[in-house]
């Protein structure tokens, strides 16, 4: 399957505006759609005066329509950074209701393939290990989490149901915790925080005893295999993660290693309902998408920290 033009909501946010980049490369046309609630104009300035981008500013969850034909509409609009969606919990909750909606309405309208951005987080904190995409998972639906986790579990029912209804071509994405550059260095996600903190020597802040665990995979890796999905006509969920599984006080040493920084580690409170575990299981998408993370961490992380440190670079030398 390929596409033509395509609508990407929350395009101006990390993850959204390596998409964009990617389908452009592959000569699909894009609209970008973003309010810039957690993500940012910046992020797709490079883009603005590309042949086929046009930028649309606003807000998922209220009704448009876009000029045009659309074959791909991917949704990715949301808040992802638990401190963001903690701050914008209603937002968060329509983001994932409303603006689902409006996104699949858009698809249906046009017989466009839908993608949906799901997460990980619809298994909560697991009770099985490694997740297959067969978990039911185990959320607390009252928990601070449960604004993202939950707005995440409706997008996925409301888009099997517009599959089975309306027979609209729709695809979940389940995506573990991705990283890489053009992360907010504020946005309070474990990568972009131990690495500002490393590289502007401040002690990088380990929740709890930093014995959970995360498995994370690079940002190229995670939308190959968005751009994959989107192309194979299965309808998913599938698990897009790299499961290469390391506790986060691990995770949080080596990046102080590759930064160079001589700064302590501080133990601050474990988080709310923070889950223990997290590791994916791709079988799924190995066999249905021949897809596997190509990146490593050390190689992930090293491009990572130096995107930072550009940045770091410039507000100094403007100051
Ligand atoms: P991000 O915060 O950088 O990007 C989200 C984008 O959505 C931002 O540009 C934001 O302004 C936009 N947005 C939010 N609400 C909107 C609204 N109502 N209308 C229009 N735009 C809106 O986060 P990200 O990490 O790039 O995540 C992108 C998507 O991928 C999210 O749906 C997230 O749930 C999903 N996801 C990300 C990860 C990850 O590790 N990065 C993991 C799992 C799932
Ligand atoms: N975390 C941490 N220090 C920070 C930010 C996060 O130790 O400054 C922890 C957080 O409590 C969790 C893990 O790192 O255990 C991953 O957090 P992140 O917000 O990156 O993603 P998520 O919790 O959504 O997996």
């Amino acid at each position: 399957m390929s596409f033509t033009r395509a609508l990407v909501t929350g395009g101006s946010g990390f993850l959204g505006s390596h998409l964009c980049e990617s389908l452009l490369r592959d000569d699909v046309d894009v609209v970008c759609l973003d309010n810039f609630a957690t993500g940012a104009a910046a992020n797709v300035t490079h883009l603005a005066g590309q042949a086929g981008f046009t930028m649309l500013e606003h807000d998922v969850t209220r009704p448009f329509e876009v000029e045009g034909e659309f074959d791909l509409v991917a949704h990715l609009a949301s808040a992802a950074s638990p401190p963001d969606y903690f701050g914008l919990p209603i937002e968060t909750l329509r983001a994932g209701a409303l603006g689902t909606a409006n996104a699949l309405d858009l698809a249906r309208a046009h017989g466009a393939r839908f993608l949906l951005a799901s997460t990980s987080e619809v298994y909560g904190d697991p009770l099985v290990h490694p997740q297959p995409e067969t978990y039911w998972g185990n959320v607390n639906p009252i928990g601070p989490r449960s604004v993202y986790d939950e707005a995440k579990r409706y997008a996925e029912a409301l888009t099997t149901a517009y599959r089975r209804e309306f027979g609209v071509d729709t695809t979940i994405a389940r995506i573990f915790n991705t990283y890489g550059p053009r992360m907010r260095p504020d946005d309070g996600r474990m990568i972009p925080s131990f690495v500002c903190q490393a590289l502007t020597g401040q002690p990088l802040t380990v929740t709890g005893r930093g014995d959970q665990t995360r498995s994370v995979c690079y940002v190229d890796d995670t939308v190959r295999g968005l751009v994959a999905l989107a192309a194979s006509g299965h309808s998913g969920p599938v698990n897009l993660g790299n499961p290469d599984e390391r506790p986060v006080l691990a995770l949080a040493r080596e990046i102080r290693e590759v930064t160079g920084a001589d700064v302590p580690i501080r133990h601050v409170d474990a988080a709310v309902d923070d889950p223990k575990r997290r590791c994916p299981d791709i079988s799924l998408a190995k066999s249905v998408l021949d897809w596997r993370p190509e990146i490593s961490f050390s190689e992930g992380i090293s491009r990572t920290v130096a995107w930072f440190a550009d940045g770091f670079a410039e507000q100094v030398s403007l100051h």
